[in-house]
């Protein structure tokens, strides 16, 4: 997502654009199975520009624990300030990215991208509550009952179990 800034008044700026989920290639991209819309509001004043960013979409998640598909919707910002010139620039923005004096344009693409990657969740859940499979049976806990204690012994164990009873 590219902005000219070439002619870019001082001021508040929107831009909107949808970024085709087919244009971003990277690993694990298939949670965003969407097209993912950006807003930005951009202030310029003088050799500074802020970008705020929200993307928004739908997020595809498969639970860690039943391995049951979900979805959720995405809306994620973040701020970023563009500066020219390689002054010392004393700010509070924690993302500045430094702009040389002929650039003509902004491109937010690579940001977008990195949110999108860095928001995947570290562990994904259905549901907080979501009880998982059974390791011995397989039954998804959420769904079924686990079988496991129905099972017949094998008589081989039965010796063994007994004794330790
Ligand atoms: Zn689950
Ligand atoms: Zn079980």
């Amino acid at each position: 997502m590219k902005i000219s800034i070439l002619h870019l008044e001082d001021g508040l700026h929107q831009f909107q654009e949808t970024i085709n989920r087919g244009s971003l290639h990277f690993y694990r991209d298939e949670i965003y199975p969407d097209d993912i819309q950006v807003n930005v509001d951009l202030n310029k004043f003088g050799k500074n520009i802020t970008c705020s960013v929200e993307i928004s979409t739908r997020a595809h998640y498969i639970c860690d624990r039943c391995l049951a598909e979900y979805q959720k919707n995405y809306i994620e910002s973040f701020s970023l300030l563009f500066h020219t010139g390689n002054d010392r620039l004393i700010t509070d923005e924690a993302n500045v990215v430094i702009l040389s004096p002929d650039q003509k344009e902004i491109d937010l693409l690579p940001f977008i991208q990195e949110t999108l990657i860095l928001t995947i969740p570290m562990k994904q859940l259905c549901r907080i509550s979501c009880k998982g499979i059974c390791p011995g049976c397989g039954a998804d806990l959420n769904h079924e009952k686990c079988t496991c204690a129905e099972k017949p012994v094998d008589p081989r164990w039965e010796k063994l179990i007994a004794l330790r009873k």
